[in-house]
Order: C-alpha cells, then sequence, then structure tokens
C-alpha cells in the first residue's frame, strides 16, 4: 500500500545528515557575499575620501611639517566634510543589501528544510512563504545606527590637539577609526543571514505540525559550544538549554538560545526532525551528534 514503509523508499539517516549539514557552507557563501556587497560602498567611499585627505594635507603643508594654525582648522573641517560625504546614506544603503541577502537565506534554508522534511516524512510539506523574521529585521534595521556610531567615533578622534600632536599619521587614524564601520557592516550580514536561516526552518517545522521539533546541526567544524548542541532538539518556539559546551571552560554561552546563530559567525542551522518519521539507520539525532564531537577530536 502506498505510504507503508513497505512500499516507499526509506531514506537513511546519514544521508540526510550528510544534506544537511552541507547547508552551513551555503550559508558561509550567502554570508560573505552579503558583507561584501553590503560594505563595498562605504569602504570605497572612505578610501576616496582618504586619498582627497591626503592630497589636502600635502597641499597645505607644502614647506612644513604641520599646516600653519588657521590652515590646519581649515583643513580639520574639510576632512570632516569628507568624512560626512562618505558615510551619507551607506548605513541605509547597506541595511537594505543585508534585507536581501537575508531574505536569500530564509528562501534557500526554507526549500533545504523542506526537501529534508519531506524525504524524511515521506510526505511533501507544506508550502511555507519564507520570512526573514524578527532577528534578522532588527540585525538589518540597527546597521545605520551602528555605522553613525562609528562615524562619531572617528570624528572624535579629529581635534586640532591630536592632528598637532601626530601630524599626517592622526589623520590616518581617524580613517582607520572609521572603517571600524566597515567591520559592523560585515558583522550584521553575518548575525542577518544566520539568523534568517534558522528562522525559515522554524517556520517550515511550524508547517508540518506542533509536535514537529527542531535539531540542530552544526556547522561541520563548529566551535565547542554549538558542537554540544548538534543533535539536540526541542519543539518549535521552545529554547535550547542554557550554557551548552563541548569545552566548558573555554567556550561557554549563558543564555537559552530558541535557535543559531549562538555567536556571531555562527553558521549553524536546524532542520525539522520527528522521531516518529521513518528513516532507516543510526537515528539522526545521534548521528550529528557524532559528527560534532568527530570533527571536535580532529
Ligand atoms: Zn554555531
Amino acid at each position: 500500500m502506498q505510504g507503508s514503509r513497505g512500499w516507499v523508499r526509506v531514506v537513511s539517516s546519514n544521508r540526510i545528515a550528510d544534506t544537511a549539514r552541507q547547508h552551513p557552507a551555503a550559508l558561509r557563501r550567502l554570508e560573505q557575499q552579503a558583507a561584501r556587497d553590503a560594505a563595498q560602498p562605504l569602504a570605497q567611499a572612505l578610501t576616496d575620501a582618504q586619498k582627497a585627505a591626503t592630497r589636502q594635507w600635502l597641499h597645505a603643508t607644502e614647506r612644513q611639517a604641520l599646516p600653519s594654525p588657521s590652515a590646519l582648522d581649515r583643513y580639520i573641517t574639510a576632512v570632516k566634510q569628507l568624512l560626512a560625504e562618505a558615510f551619507r546614506g551607506k548605513g541605509k544603503l547597506a541595511a537594505d543589501t543585508i534585507r536581501i541577502a537575508a531574505f536569500n537565506s530564509a528562501q534557500t534554508s526554507a526549500r533545504q528544510a523542506s526537501a529534508l522534511a519531506a524525504m524524511m516524512s515521506g510526505t511533501p510539506t507544506p508550502p511555507v512563504r519564507p520570512v526573514i523574521g524578527p532577528e534578522a529585521a532588527a540585525t538589518a534595521d540597527a546597521v545605520p545606527a551602528a555605522v553613525e556610531d562609528e562615524h562619531q567615533r572617528a570624528l572624535a578622534l579629529l581635534t586640532t590637539t591630536s592632528v598637532t600632536a601626530l601630524g599626517f599619521a592622526g589623520i590616518t587614524g581617524v580613517f582607520n577609526r572609521a572603517r571600524r564601520a566597515v567591520t559592523r557592516i560585515a558583522r550584521h550580514a553575518a548575525v542577518a543571514v544566520t539568523s534568517a536561516a534558522a528562522h525559515a526552518a522554524a517556520a517550515v517545522a511550524r508547517a508540518i505540525g506542533p509536535t514537529t521539533r527542531l535539531l540542530w546541526v552544526a556547522e561541520p567544524g563548529a566551535c565547542p559550544a554549538c558542537g554540544a548542541y548538534a543533535g539536540r532538539s526541542i519543539t518549535v518556539d521552545r529554547r535550547f538549554p542554557a550554557a551548552l559546551s563541548l569545552n566548558p571552560r573555554r567556550t561557554v554561552f549563558a543564555t537559552a538560545p530558541t535557535g543559531p546563530p549562538l555567536h556571531p559567525s555562527c553558521r549553524c542551522w536546524t532542520i525539522p526532525y520527528s522521531p516518529t518519521w521513518p528513516v532507516d539507520g543510526t537515528p539522526l539525532p545521534a548521528l550529528l551528534r557524532r559528527a560534532a564531537r568527530a570533527e571536535r577530536r580532529a
């Protein structure tokens, strides 16, 4: 009879584990692309602004180490202007790029989670419209303020006193400080991509049914904390236990997570799971746990 175990080909847990453990690499690619795309406009604008600032410095200091006091004030005003132009609109632009990347992540993760659930359960997964979820949205929304914060911190270094004391090195320091905004954009991109993936997988699990669990799939080579969550499962909207770690003396995160990311640059994800699904071989949680522990030793 169709649908019975004798008739339908049952998938092996090895195959599910292998497929599920490949997804973090896809997330990593999405995340790196997002970080580049989101940060590039500001990175380029800061490079151009720094070139202009260097040119103006050379012009103002032709025969001396420092510009004259009045020329120095004019110079500092000009550099502030260059920075303002470089930063203008870049936070918003980066936030938009990160939202798009998060949506791509939600889409591919929902598709992959649906496919895996269908393979395991032997029945098609109800369609789910992927959304990025509140955490990814909040992460993207926080980008303009984070970028502006770095802008202000760079400006705080741009004073008559510091430039008088440090000379051109003071200007270099200001631009180096400003570039931290680029790093922060990249970090937000990473969190948004992974959060969206987890949110999408949870939506798929919820669509399958209220008893469907979410099973933690650690990124191959994950940190000791993430390794300890591998193979753990919860029902949707519950939390995983707090502070698990394969090496509690080194890596512990105190809060009970609803899912990945456990930390910045975590590419773990979760997949829908039910112990009642007819999967062949070693139970999937044990397989995932074993894989995470084996990599830990390697
Ligand atoms: Zn992780």
